[in-house]
């Protein structure tokens, strides 16, 4: 693993936990500023010639890149599957969407191009993209390597070299990933936790930082980008409010809410955090999601610190009088589990509707108006995506008019076309981390201008 960082004796190690038996199935180094140094220098001296290499032949690169990553899905289906607890067909369908979106940059890329200007007849006036330099990436664990090959694949495709710092949780298929692109030194792995991630940030070679993950690291690198001056890209946490109007079919609409809490054991970045139930329905709607919860099995919380997060929340909810209509208890046995949950009788005050949770965790508060419920929606600092589920079109229109949010939805609480890039809204971040708009974030765009000498 020549563009990994690997263990050397004196350094300090991290545990990689498999979820489901709370075992010990790898240990990493932690990281530090020797380890975030080498690879930067290594993605630095590369960078150069990369970019000069011509944009048909990056995407070329890139999608051989693919096809040899196709060949091992399986292995990093069952490795993601191992680190973060996902069950084994949504890892897969990770990894396929990771080097679709691989494949996918590969050939937008060549086609990011930059214009001819109107000057004077005998200038030369152009606009034309570079790429930054080196981009340091910083990946989260609840869906890594989806969401890691879609920013190398865009970092590299525009020339730029890449240092890609996975999570310290789920580290070993993102190596593995790395190994099988076989991708050279344009693309470094950096593994360990924020012992690696700081230095990483901070290097005064990096030239742009692309963080998907928490809103508190994002503050943090932030902060920490902010003397240099550096470009950050953040895709940050959400807290995403589930708004039900009057007059839809409440079994339906508890489906919806259901799919929306409980995916992944609530651990995606736009999961229903918040349900917003009109009263006129709010008494079948629970009931129907109480029974929906009662039947739905999920995997796993990542670690034992998620899930005692996601037990705060509901143990200070119920103490502050919201009722436990389902789950509640850590589930007894080996690893991290925790059961579809419903509370009713929410109140904002509380953190399980102030705070991400990410977890499998149902909160509902009845509210009186469908103004009342956009209100409320909109009364966080996130603004990550929401959704709206209504019969009425009035309130559908003013629903994605008013929303303050990235992504609105309408009476579904997944889907979407392809390239549907958004730029999050308030704390959950900044920029485009996704689609085509992604290519421009991560170049400089650059206006030449060129008159002939004179004489
Ligand atoms: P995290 O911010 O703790 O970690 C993300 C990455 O940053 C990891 O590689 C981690 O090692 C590194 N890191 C952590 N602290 C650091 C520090 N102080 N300095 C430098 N690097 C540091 O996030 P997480 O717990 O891995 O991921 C879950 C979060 O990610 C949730 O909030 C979720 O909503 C969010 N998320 C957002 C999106 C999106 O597209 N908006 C997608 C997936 C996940």
């Amino acid at each position: 693993m020549d563009s990994v960082t690997t263990l050397t004796a004196d350094a300090a190690v991290l545990e990689v936990l498999d979820p489901r038996t709370g075992e010990v199935v790898a240990t990493i180094p932690a990281g530090d500023e020797r380890a975030a140094d080498a690879a930067v220098r290594a993605a630095r001296g590369a960078q150069a010639a990369w970019a000069r290499t011509p944009a048909g032949e990056r995407g070329a690169a890139l999608k051989a890149a693919a096809a040899r990553a196709r060949v091992h899905v399986e292995e990093l289906a069952e490795l993601q599957a191992r680190e973060n607890g996902r069950p084994l067909e949504e890892s897969r369908a990770g990894v396929e969407a990771g080097i679709g979106a691989i494949e996918q940059y590969a050939e937008l890329g060549p086609l990011h191009r930059g214009r001819a200007l109107n000057g004077a007849y005998e200038a030369t006036d152009l606009l034309v993209h570079e790429p930054r330099g080196v981009v340091a990436l910083l990946v989260p664990w609840n869906d890594p390597i989806a969401i890691a090959c879609g920013q190398l694949a865009a970092a590299l495709v525009t020339g730029n070299a890449v240092v890609l710092k996975p999570s310290e949780r789920t580290p070993l298929a993102t190596a593995r990933l790395v190994e099988v692109l076989v991708l050279g030194p344009p693309l470094q792995v950096l593994l360990g936790d924020a012992r690696a991630g700081r230095p990483l940030a901070a290097h005064p070679d990096v030239d742009a930082v692309v963080h998907t993950g928490s809103i508190a690291t994002g503050r943090e690198l932030a902060a920490l980008c902010a003397p240099s001056l550096r470009k950050t890209l953040l895709e940050l946490g959400g807290k995403d409010p589930l708004v039900v109007d009057a007059g839809v079919d409440p079994v339906w609409a508890a489906e919806q809410a259901a799919a929306g809490a409980f995916a992944n054991a609530g651990q995606l970045c736009t999961s229903v955090e918040r349900i917003y139930v009109h009263a006129d329905v709010a008494a079948p709607f629970v009931d129907a999601l109480v029974a929906r919860a009662r039947r739905t099995e999920i995997g796993p919380l990542v670690d034992e610190r998620q899930r005692e997060i996601v037990h705060r929340h509901v143990v200070e909810a119920v103490a502050a009088g919201a009722r436990l209509r389902a789950g509640g208890e850590p589930t007894d046995g080996p690893g991290f589990f925790y059961p579809p949950t419903v509370l009713e009788n929410c109140d904002d005050a509380m953190a399980v509707m102030r705070e991400e949770t990410f977890g499998p965790v149902a909160a509902v508060s009845a509210v009186a108006s469908f103004e009342a419920a956009l209100a409320a929606a909109n009364g966080t600092e996130y603004g990550l995506a929401a959704t709206v589920l209504t019969p009425s079109q009035a309130h559908a229109q003013r629903a994605w008019r008013e929303l303050r949010a990235g992504t609105v939805k309408v009476n579904a609480v997944w889907g979407g076309a392809p390239g549907g890039a958004a730029q999050p809204q308030g704390a959950s971040g900044t920029g485009f981390g996704y689609g085509p708009e992604l290519l421009d974030e991560l170049t400089l765009t650059k206006v030449v201008h060129i008159e002939p000498a004179p004489g």
